[in-house]
């Protein structure tokens, strides 16, 4: 126990430092890539070292690059903080460090996803029955949920998929936004559905997907299975597809409709917002994050299923050694097989904010964008280029020059827009 102890005792003090100085610390890291690695680099030692000393290394090394995303001072991309609920349960998941893939290895990983699962149904207004895979992020939320779609769509014309592939199946027409985010057309790939075949629906001036457009391109489409993604939260604009009518018109032809919503679900928490996600509840699938609105640490992404035996189906394993029963383990819900218990971060957000705590979480984060955008808008040579609809504020300065210097600060080498 005492290098257990001595290490507790480290990542405490450095808890207390990291915590401590967050609302001080410059927000951008102070050494680049080329600086940490050769901080942390050398040869692979021959022999090993005390760990508490790895950790003192770990933090010379590594500290300087740390960005200070978890502060309430970062606001670049969509980058969420951490609830102290949910730091502890993530220390809580390594200390058990259970593999959450089945029942049997872990009744505590499952309990705790199978009630963070029906807490968050209930809360983003989804079909209580639905099934949810803890997975890493909205990239693999969306990629489960489309390998659903892809097996539900092709059962329905007699075809396995998951036995007999793609090779010679009658062909999927996907159907996805202009402004679709980029891992839709990555899960796409990863799902044999080259993303260069998409059928690409026109957006309006907010990047929201048109639905006179949307109409048009699934009356003009070849007959056969029909998959289309819509999006709740675009990245740039935040702007919302109107998901309703236009689930309805996947329906009516037949079709499953998908829905990223990595950030901007939550909306449908919030009463203030509801009306922006609006008939969301029709759709079939929805991919969403913990780690960017609901402030739970990294590694946290909902694959959530209206069919849950397509999920399964989609992604169940099936082995003699597992020890399973009758009941669809955790396994048969997301695309890995040994696994961290994600469950115990987004249960201890949840709880620790209860329902009126997201709702106000949400709508603070969407009050306060107003403000941002209200006082940008007011500077001489910044105006606000978007319809400030959630949590994004999109600007332009007076020319190229102004918005590379804007961020040169952090970004020396002028690297991200
Ligand atoms: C962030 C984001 C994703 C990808 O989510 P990860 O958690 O980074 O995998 C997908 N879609 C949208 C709209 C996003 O904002």
């Amino acid at each position: 126990m005492d290098a257990e102890r001595r290490v507790m005792d480290r990542v405490v003090a450095e808890a207390v430092d990291f915590l401590g100085g967050l609302d001080e610390r410059p927000v951008c890291a102070a050494h680049d890539v080329d600086q940490v690695a050769e901080a942390l680099g050398g040869p692979l030692p021959e022999t090993g070292e005390d760990p508490v000393a790895v950790l003192d290394a770990l933090v010379a090394g590594a500290g300087p690059g740390v960005v200070a995303t978890p502060s309430g001072r970062f606001f670049g991309w969509v980058i969420g903080g951490v609830l102290p609920a949910a730091l502890g349960a993530d220390w809580l998941t390594s200390l058990w460090d259970q593999n959450a893939g089945l029942l049997a290895s872990s009744p505590a990983a499952a309990g705790a996803e199978r009630v963070a699962a029906g807490w968050l149904l209930d809360l983003l207004g989804l079909p209580a029955d639905a099934g949810v895979g803890f997975v890493t992020g909205a990239m693999m939320a969306n990629f489960t949920c489309l390998a659903a779609a892809r097996h539900a769509v092709y059962r329905r014309i007699g075809w396995d998929v998951e036995a007999d592939g793609l090779t010679g199946a009658p062909s999927l027409t996907v159907v996805v936004g202009e402004e679709r985010h980029d891992t839709v057309d990555v899960a796409l790939r990863y799902l044999g559905l080259g993303p260069a075949r998409s059928v690409v629906v026109p957006a309006d001036g907010q990047g929201r997907l048109r639905l006179d457009a949307l109409a048009a391109a699934l009356e003009a489409r070849a007959p056969g299975p029909l998959v289309v993604c819509l999006q709740a939260g675009n990245v740039n604009s935040g702007a919302f597809d109107p998901l309703g009518p236009a689930v309805d018109l996947v329906h009516a032809h037949g079709g499953w409709a998908h829905v990223d919503g990595a950030f901007g679900l939550w909306a449908a928490a919030a009463p203030g917002l509801r009306h922006l996600t609006a008939g969301h509840e029709r759709a079939d699938s929805w991919a969403t994050d913990a780690h960017k609105t609901l402030n739970v640490p990294y590694d946290s992404g909902l694959a959530v299923v209206a069919d849950a035996a397509a999920l399964h189906a989609a992604m169940g394993v099936h082995a003699a050694y597992l020890i399973q029963d009758e009941r669809p383990d955790p396994i048969a819900s997301v695309p890995e097989f040994s696994r961290r218990a994600r469950g115990f971060t987004v249960w201890a957000a949840l709880r620790s904010l209860g329902r009126t705590g997201v709702a106000e979480l949400v709508q603070g984060f969407v009050d306060r964008a107003h403000r941002f955008a209200a006082a940008l808008d007011a500077l001489d040579g910044v105006a606000v280029v978007n319809d400030v609809d959630f949590t994004q504020v999109c600007l332009a300065f007076d020319g190229d020059v102004e918005t590379r210097e804007s961020h040169a600060g952090c970004w020396p080498r002028g690297r991200p827009g």
